[in-house]
């Protein structure tokens, strides 16, 4: 009863395979094995054109569908709008891009000046040409333009998004990349950068910001931007007192604070934002796949208020406002569905789910740290990350083709879950799993 627009499976599947490239797939894969297409999800159940139903442990693949699938009251809030105004450029607001910038506002009271876009590079990119423009009209004087990143963050697929990633064999073969951009380690203590251990480490790993800055030149640095939990890189909390070091060095050299919420906003991690675990206050947050839950595509980079004024001129000014446009940036549609999304994540109290779903799944999946090739079991609310290796003690990493093949016979059991491989010697490889948040104990059983 599979509805495929009137085309049967192979049909759609040879057409799949004469024009569509797709993204991160090598399409040898599909000379060998059906290309697979997804055609209905209702809950956490996501269907595929053969008809086989899976639990969506990756809630829509990226961790974007945060309050799951077969949202009417969604479909209904951008439907509405796009009959009444489909849209207008950005630089004209329609009623559910302000009511949006407001609804941001108020979640993040500190940070109330709010940027629409339409995807977590767009934002990551707005927050760096904020940052930069920022410090050119504080101190003219200065070429404050530098960027900081994390190893293993990832900020996006945009080349200053990409040069500010720090996912070496996502870069390999696109470079030059834009200059300007420097690293700090990793803060994954698995796998410590300067092989210490926590506590006693003096948490060397954000105080290598420091070290960094200095480097670079304090008067060059504009800003680091961090993900709150690494997603991608390896689903990486970091230890509790992490950021408020990280806050420290920032305001000791005047650096602006960006946090990249793309994946650990809207309560993916059992707070409305991941940062709030951490009980620091950033400059700039970017946030984009659960503001719409994937249901529209939309983007924003929030700022505090004296970033913002600093960009207020005089009108014959034209170039000390921020120059920066996007044609589908505040799309009304768009804010309508992030708008309605936001409303269910509040009124469902999806965050508490997320909290205790997730504590649940990493309790479940802690008794597996027994088993000879789970390394490390760790992560926040739902978002979830098993280290595989070969051998505990040397920690080498378990062979990529055995990670695929656990993720094939899950898919094979109904469960879709997710695999990090990294072609870089020593890095990780990681199973995780980031299930929409309506999940319940029955959903975290099967995945386990
Ligand atoms: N930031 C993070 C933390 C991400 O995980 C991603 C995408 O996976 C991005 C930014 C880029 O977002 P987009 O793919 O919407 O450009």
């Amino acid at each position: 009863s599979t509805d495929l627009g009137g085309f049967s499976h192979e049909e759609l599947a040879k057409i799949h395979r004469d024009h569509l490239w797709l993204h991160l797939t090598n399409h040898k894969l599909f000379e060998k094995q059906e290309p697979p297409i997804m055609v209905e999800g209702q809950g956490v159940i996501i269907k595929d054109a053969l008809g086989k139903e899976y639990i969506d442990g990756l809630s829509g693949g990226v961790w974007a569908v945060n309050v799951g699938y077969g949202r009417e009251s969604i479909v209904n809030a951008v439907c509405e709008q796009l009959r009444r105004l489909p849209y207008y450029a950005g630089s004209m607001a329609t009623p559910p891009y302000i009511l949006l910038a407001q609804k941001l506002a108020s979640l993040l009271p500190n940070l109330p000046k709010v940027y629409i876009s339409n995807s977590g590079s767009e934002a990551n990119e707005k927050s760096f040409k904020i940052a930069r423009q920022y410090f050119r009209e504080k101190y003219p004087d200065k070429d404050k333009y530098k960027i900081i990143y994390r190893d293993r963050d990832y900020h996006g697929t945009t080349l200053a998004a990409l040069a500010s990633s720090g996912q070496r064999e996502r870069k390999a073969k696109f470079g030059p990349l834009p200059e300007g951009f420097a690293e700090i380690p990793h803060a994954l203590c698995y796998r410590c950068h300067f092989g210490k251990s926590y506590p006693g480490c003096n948490l060397e790993c954000a105080r290598a910001l420091e070290t960094v800055i200095q480097k670079e030149g304090e008067d060059s640095v504009a800003a680091v931007i961090i993900e709150p939990v690494t997603a991608g890189g390896g689903i990486i909390p970091p230890v509790a007192e992490y950021y408020s070091v990280i806050r420290e060095i920032c305001n000791r050299y005047e650096v602006l604070l960006i946090l990249d919420e793309v994946v650990t906003g809207f309560a993916r991690t059992g707070l409305m934002f991941g940062h709030q675990h951490y009980g620091i206050d950033p400059d700039i947050i970017t946030m984009a796949k659960g503001l719409a839950s994937g249901y529209m595509p939309i983007s924003a980079t929030v700022a505090r208020k004296g970033i913002f004024d600093q960009f207020l001129v005089e009108a014959e000014d034209v170039s000390g406002y921020f120059r920066d446009i996007s044609t589908f940036g505040g799309c009304a549609g768009c804010s309508a569905a992030a708008l309605e999304n936001i409303k269910i994540i509040e009124e469902e109290k999806l965050a508490e789910n997320s909290a205790a779903m997730g504590k649940y799944l990493i309790d479940n999946l802690k008794e597996l740290e027994e088993l000879p090739i789970v390394g490390d079991v760790r992560g926040k609310g739902l978002l979830v990350g098993v280290e595989l290796v070969e051998d505990k003690k040397t920690k080498r990493p378990l062979s990529e083709k055995l990670l695929a093949q656990i993720v094939a016979d899950a898919k094979a059991e109904g469960v879709i879950i997710g695999r990090m491989v990294r072609s870089v010697p020593g890095h990780n490889n990681v199973l995780y799993t980031a299930p929409p948040l309506i999940i319940n104990r029955e959903g975290i059983e099967k995945i386990v």
